[in-house]
This record gives C-alpha cells, structure tokens and sequence, in this order.
C-alpha cells in the first residue's frame, strides 16, 4: 500500500516536509503524486490544501490525515470522499504560538502599543493613561485546542476573560466559561476585545457581521486569528469608521493572500499579519501526523477525528 502527499507545496516546503515525513514513516510508501502508484494502492492521504480533486478515485483510501489544523477547505471539496475517516493536526506546540500572539494582540491593544507606533510614524511624544489588564474584559470565541490555550493565557496575564463555545460550557482554569448562541450578546457586550478562534462552519461564516459589531461596547477591537470568513469584512470597515469598532488586529482574511488595493492595507486602525498567528510546524506535525498512520496499521484508535456533521 502508499501513502500519498496530496499538498499545495512549494518546494522549500517540499524540501523540509519530505525528510521529516520519511523520517517518522519509515517503512511506508510515500508518494508525492498520483503518478508513483496505481489508485487502488493509495490506502492514506496526507493533505495540506490539496489542490481540487486530488483525492478523487481512490477506491481503498482508508484514512485523510490533514497536515494543517483547519479543515474547513476539505469539508467543502465536494471530491474528498465523504465515508473516508477525516482526523485534523492537533499539535501543542501550534496552541503555544497561538496563545503567544492572541497574548502579543492583547497586550499591544491594551497599552496602546499600536497607537504608539502609529505615533513614532509622525514623531509624536505622547503618553496615554495607563488601563490596568484587569481592567480590561477580553472574550474568546471558541475554547477548543487553540482557543483555551489562549483563554488559559490571558487569564494568567491579568485579564478579566470570558470564554465562550457552542455545547456544554467548557470549564477553563480563570475563564468564565459561557455556552450558546443566546449568550453570545451578553458576552460581547462585556468585551473591550473579541478573540476569535472559532472554526469555520456553516453556523460561525459571517458571525461578525454588522449586527454582532453592535452588540460590542464602543470602541471594543477585534482580533481574528481564526478564519477570514468569519467576517464581513464590509461591515468590520464600516464598524472602524464609525467608531463602533477601535482597532482590529486581523491574520486571516476572506481572500489570501490579501490583495494588494484592500483597504485592510493602509488602514490605520487595521493591523494586518499574513496568516502566522500559528504555523504548522513539520518538525512536530509530521512525527504527529505519523502517529495516526502507525494507529491505523496496528488497528488502534484514530486521534482527532473530524465530526463532518458538525463541521470541525
Ligand atoms: P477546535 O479545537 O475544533 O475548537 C473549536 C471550538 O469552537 C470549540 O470550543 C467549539 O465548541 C467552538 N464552536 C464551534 N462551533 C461553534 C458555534 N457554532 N458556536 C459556538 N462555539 C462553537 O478548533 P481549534 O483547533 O482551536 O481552531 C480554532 C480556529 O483557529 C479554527 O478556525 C482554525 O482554522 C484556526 N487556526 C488558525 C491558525 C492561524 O495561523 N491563524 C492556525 C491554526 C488554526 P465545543 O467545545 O462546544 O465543541
């Protein structure tokens, strides 16, 4: 049987994927396209954003292990079988980066970090008084892997946060910890910053839309480190100009990379990342994504297995 590396690769990325993989898989077949193999000895794909259909035709495909954390493109692939076991990268070390840059975004829009680099620009010398972190509420949309890593973090740091997720509330240390879609106004309108880290589904697509915005406090920020989908971004620009919104602080966007005449750009009270809140990291994903594959071949369990009627 082979393992094929369905991937949107360039080839620096082939160049340290492909030793590690190898690496952590020793005695596996692994394929970097279609061409190595006959379809029916493909029994495992590896995928990171596989170009469109490259999992079609695979009649003993057994297992889809996803390379990246978000699956919200495969799930909307309407060639990646339906019955083939789906399981996602669940990696530690991406919740850290994660919780280190929700903590940068945090912080630098409490002290008025941005204002202050904004201010070196024009040569101005002006001190803004001090906000204290418990002062500040901060809500966490979503409390899975990355969201109460960085709830957990905040909450360490001094904030007053409220998490809030979708079933039974999540019980995270220092977190107070709300559930539903009725709660959501309540939580919103307690925050001076919004964290999302919800994962895309039908349900959250367009979540901060101008009515949501509205339910924030006055000059309350957005920091997206989730999906850009997850935003109108028309609405998000027209929350800024009123002054609804303060400041937002975005790593994902409904189109990427971001095009170059966005509006997102230069505005000043945007600050735009290039989708690196929390990278993949092969040197621990592929020992990762490996585990997974011995699992299926000594018949144990799979890990982090995606719901599909969920949607994550
Ligand atoms: P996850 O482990 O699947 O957690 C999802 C969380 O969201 C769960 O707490 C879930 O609630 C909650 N949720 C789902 N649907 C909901 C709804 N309709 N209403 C309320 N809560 C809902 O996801 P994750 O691995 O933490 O990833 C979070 C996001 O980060 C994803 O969008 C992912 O794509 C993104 N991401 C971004 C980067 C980056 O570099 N920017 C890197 C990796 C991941 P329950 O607990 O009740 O199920």
């Amino acid at each position: 049987m082979a393992i094929l590396i369905a991937a949107d690769f360039d080839a620096g990325e082939w160049a340290r994927w492909w030793p590690l993989l190898q690496a952590a898989l020793p005695n596996e077949r692994l394929l970097r396209d279609r061409h190595g193999a006959a379809s029916h000895e493909i029994d495992i794909a590896l995928v990171a954003n596989p170009p469109l259909g490259s999992l079609r035709g695979l009649p003993n495909l057994r297992l889809i292990q996803s390379l990246w954390a978000g699956v919200d493109r495969l799930l909307t692939d309407a060639s990646v079988p339906t019955d083939v076991p789906l399981a996602r990268l669940v990696d530690p070390a991406m919740n850290e980066a994660m919780a280190q840059t929700a903590l940068w975004a945090v912080l630098s829009l409490q002290r008025g970090f941005f204002d202050y680099a904004a201010q070196q620009r024009e040569r101005v010398w002006r001190q803004h008084a001090l906000r204290r972190a418990d002062e500040t509420t901060v809500a966490v949309l979503g409390l899975g892997q990355m969201g109460r890593a960085v709830a957990r973090r905040l909450a360490q740091h001094g904030w007053h946060v409220l998490g809030w997720s979708r079933g039974a509330a999540a019980a995270v240390e220092g977190v107070e910890c709300h559930a539903g879609e009725r709660s959501l106004p309540r939580v919103l309108a307690q925050a001076q910053v919004v964290v999302n880290l919800l994962p895309l589904t039908p349900e959250t697509r367009g979540l901060f839309d101008a009515a949501r915005l509205a339910q924030l406090p006055r000059g309350a920020s957005l920091v997206n480190l989730a999906r850009g989908a997850h935003v109108v971004e028309a609405d998000l620009l027209a929350a800024l100009a009123s002054g609804q919104l303060r400041r937002a602080v975005l790593d994902v966007f409904a189109t990427e990379p971001l095009p170059a005449a966005h509006p997102f750009w230069l505005h000043p009270a945007v600050t735009v990342l290039p989708h690196v809140a929390a990278p993949t990291d092969p040197r621990s994903a592929a020992t990762i994504a490996a585990r997974n594959v011995l699992a299926l071949r000594a018949g144990r369990a799979l890990e982090n297995l995606v719901d599909r009627t969920r949607g994550y």
